[in-house]
């Protein structure tokens, strides 16, 4: 239970947000006996809530190993689907891109999680350890930074000392912004339409991608009632004043519209739960370190959810913050130094650029209908399909299993 009575903590790390990155990494953190407030302007009922995100996320490979090795995923055990197969097609093109657990010789692609299952098992970890502290519904009034440390004031009238303080709130972040980090942010025309389906037949854990002229179209296999394979979720990506017209249509009108997206290859479907809509922009900031400050996940960048990897990435910062930390910490230093936290930021900053780049990318080169381009790359979709090599990089990439890798990402201990 969060604890929410005025009082002064001292701390080794205060991490402000608490969303499945933030939880993450006081999660991570605390395993390894750092002390940890956490503090969230949300209350957590309401978070872990089944109404509050509507979302489910691909995690690939690497990062679900480090939720096996923190404890996490244990409690995700009979509420994940894997992904064994994905398959990317150009609308109604004959020629696509096939990618199969085989061809990487794994159990899996990825495993698709409900955001809510997510949140819910951060929650349930965070309860039972008690080198963190949670303070929630609460946001953070002051914050000054001193050579020795950082202080707080929190809305409920706290005080924080720390070593370090974290930002992990969000594309809003008010840690980067009383940090006085430059952000730069680029709106997409374009809103992604977020739907939970049923459906008459299996989805045989494949995982489509559909790229139509407005934006794409993916259908993500979840774990259903007793753990069948009829359940998807679907990410509907539309031209922002289209989208706001078509969540607006009677429910008839609506499925007629879904129906003609959907296809019919998962047998009659049927709506779960409510109508989801998320804006989409791209965001980038010039430095996610600062004196005795680091950011993390979407504080740090956002991107195209054209790939499903914001909240990997997010994970991957945690994995190598965790680490940076823990070695600097052993070895008897101050956590909060910048020459410690340059480690983190230049260990990220390669794979982020590259992910921020590759998903706008491939979201300019597929949400058009120009015919010598649709052309262009429903070739180029049908020759990396026969190339076994390249096919295989860009899979690796997509699961994390690329580059340098933190302990964390490796199933290893921190
Ligand atoms: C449609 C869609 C589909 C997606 N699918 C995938 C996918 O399949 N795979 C994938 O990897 N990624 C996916 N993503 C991206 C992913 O959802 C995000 O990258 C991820 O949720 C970011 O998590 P976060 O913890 O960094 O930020 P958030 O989830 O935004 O959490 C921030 C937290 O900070 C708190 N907060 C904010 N401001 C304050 C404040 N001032 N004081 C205190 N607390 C504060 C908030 O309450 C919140 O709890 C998708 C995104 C979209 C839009």
């Amino acid at each position: 239970m969060p604890n929410n009575h005025h009082k002064s903590y001292k701390t080794d790390v205060l991490i402000v947000g608490s969303g499945m990155v933030g939880s993450c990494l006081a999660i991570a953190l605390s395993g390894v006996g750092f002390k940890v407030i956490l503090v969230d302007q949300v209350d957590p009922l309401v978070q872990a809530g089944n109404e509050f995100d509507g979302r489910a996320s691909a995690i690939a490979a690497t990062p679900q190993k480090m939720l096996e090795e923190i404890g996490i995923w244990q409690y995700l055990k009979h509420k994940f689907m894997p992904i064994k197969d994905i398959r990317v097609a150009d609308g109604g093109s004959s020629l696509f891109l096939h990618y199969s657990h085989e061809d990487v010789l794994c159990e899996a692609l990825g495993f698709m999680v409900e955001n809510r299952h997510f949140r819910q098992a951060c929650m349930a970890k965070i309860a039972t350890n008690k080198n963190t502290t949670f303070v929630a519904p609460c946001k953070i009034q002051h914050l000054s930074r001193v050579a020795g440390g950082v202080n707080a004031v929190l809305t409920n009238g706290s005080q924080v000392e720390a070593g370090l303080v974290v930002g992990a709130d969000g594309r809003g972040s008010k840690i980067r912004e009383i940090a006085g980090i430059k952000c730069t942010t680029r709106s997409y025309p374009q809103t992604a339409i977020v739907l939970t389906v049923d459906h008459a037949l299996s989805h045989n854990k494949v995982a489509h991608e559909h790229f139509l002229p407005s934006g794409p179209f993916a259908i993500l296999p979840l774990r259903g009632k007793q753990g069948r394979t009829n359940r998807s979720s679907i990410v509907w990506t539309e031209k922002s004043e289209v989208a706001k017209i078509i969540l607006n249509l009677p429910q008839a009108d609506f499925t007629n519209e879904f129906k003609r997206r959907f296809g019919e290859h998962l047998g009659d479907s049927t709506f779960v739960g409510p109508r989801w809509a998320y804006p989409l922009s791209l965001q980038y900031v010039e430095t996610r370190i600062s004196e005795r400050l680091a950011l993390i996940g979407d504080a740090a960048y956002g991107i195209h959810p054209i790939a499903g990897q914001g909240l990997n990435l997010g994970l991957r910062d945690v994995a190598a913050l965790a680490e940076v930390l823990t070695d600097a910490k052993r070895l008897g230093f101050d956590i909060g130094s910048v020459t410690f936290l340059e480690k983190y930021q230049k260990w990220r900053r390669f794979d982020s650029s590259v992910m921020l780049a590759t998903t706008d990318g491939l979201n300019r080169l597929f949400s058009n209908d120009i015919h010598p381009i649709k052309l262009a790359r429903d070739l180029g979709l049908a020759a990396i399909n026969k190339l076994d090599p390249v096919k295989k990089v860009f899979m690796q990439h997509a699961m994390g299993s690329t580059g340098n890798l933190p302990r964390l990402l490796k199933g290893e201990p921190l």
